[in-house]
């Protein structure tokens, strides 16, 4: 069992391809002789979580290391970690897929996901998760932005046969709405910001506020950019009561700062809470 991505030893795996999902989602499709190593790992965890996740190993410099086996701790310089979602996982074809936000030529792993070429290699940590549809749920909620777009598919990609659900999704624009094929009942909101920055709208806190909650015990995801946390967060868990263990929420990015940065505000946001007023 995988239980701290931190510590799990990197698997090289190869670029097979990459594609536009949608204008601000690009996939890369990644296997190689790697591949039954992560699924090894995949398979043995606990649950069939939909927010399963690793980090990704970079250089500094955005580059990725070339050496098929790779001793973290023996490293001279630091590498950096990045964490995304695993979008989908076909043990068949041998074949992981990530997708990747787009978001300009700031940071490491947007702009690497944007150049990749087949061939490329990239060592990941993990996996491991938290989150799945629990099937005695009355219904299911999914609320985020195009960073919590890959686990909020994987989850209502996975819904049983018939369960009911609602997502609030906000993206750019109609573009970059995407399919689910899933055997739930869901009902879809897409929010889009138009011009405004990413992180920057309370449109996905208005939606969710304004919409006619349904009765019976709700199971909530609600995963995107930090001021999630201070909006539906409070929302969800205190004024509409759902359960804490019901409640999968947390911030995947802040704006303005690199993942370094928003780990930081994350330990500080913590140590708020917990220290004694
Ligand atoms: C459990 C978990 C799962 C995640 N899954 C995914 C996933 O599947 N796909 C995904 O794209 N992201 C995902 N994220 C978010 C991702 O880890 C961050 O967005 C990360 O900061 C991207 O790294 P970077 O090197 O591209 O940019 P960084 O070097 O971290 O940041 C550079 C700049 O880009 C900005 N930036 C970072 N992310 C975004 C964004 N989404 N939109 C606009 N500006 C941004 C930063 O604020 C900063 O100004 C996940 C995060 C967590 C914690």
């Amino acid at each position: 069992m995988v239980s701290d991505v931190s510590k799990t030893h990197p698997v090289q795996l190869t670029v097979l391809r990459a594609e536009q999902v949608a204008p601000s989602l690009r996939r890369v499709v990644l296997g190689g002789d790697g591949f039954s190593t992560f699924l090894e790992r995949f398979e043995a965890l606990p649950q069939a979580w939909t927010d399963t996740y690793v980090k990704l190993v970079f250089r500094s410099d955005g580059g990725t290391y070339a050496e098929p086996e790779l001793d973290l701790d023996a490293l001279e310089e630091r590498p950096v970690l990045r964490t995304y979602t695993i979008r989908a996982v076909d043990a068949e074809a041998g074949e992981v897929a990530i997708d990747f936000v787009v978001h300009g030529d700031e940071g490491l792993a947007g702009p690497w996901a944007a150049g990749v070429q087949p061939g490329d290699t990239i060592h990941l940590r993990g996996p491991n998760g938290a989150y799945r549809p629990l099937p005695d749920a009355d219904w299911h909620l999914f609320v985020g932005d195009e960073a919590g777009l890959p686990a909020i598919a994987a989850g209502i990609e996975a819904l049983p046969p018939g369960a009911r659900a609602v997502a609030f999704i906000e993206v750019d624009g109609p573009a970059d709405e995407i399919a689910f094929v899933t055997r739930g009942d869901v009902e879809l909101h897409w929010l889009h910001r138009g011009a405004a920055p990413r992180g920057s709208t309370t449109l996905l806190d208005d939606a969710v506020r304004a919409w006619s909650w349904w009765p019976g015990r709700a199971q909530a995801f609600v995963h995107g950019e930090s001021a999630l946390l201070k909006s539906v967060r409070p929302y969800v868990l205190g004024d509409r009561g759902v359960a804490r263990a019901d409640v999968s929420v947390s911030a995947y990015w802040r704006r303005g700062e690199t993942e370094e940065g928003f780990r930081v505000w994350k330990s500080q946001q913590t140590e708020a809470v917990m220290r004694p007023s």
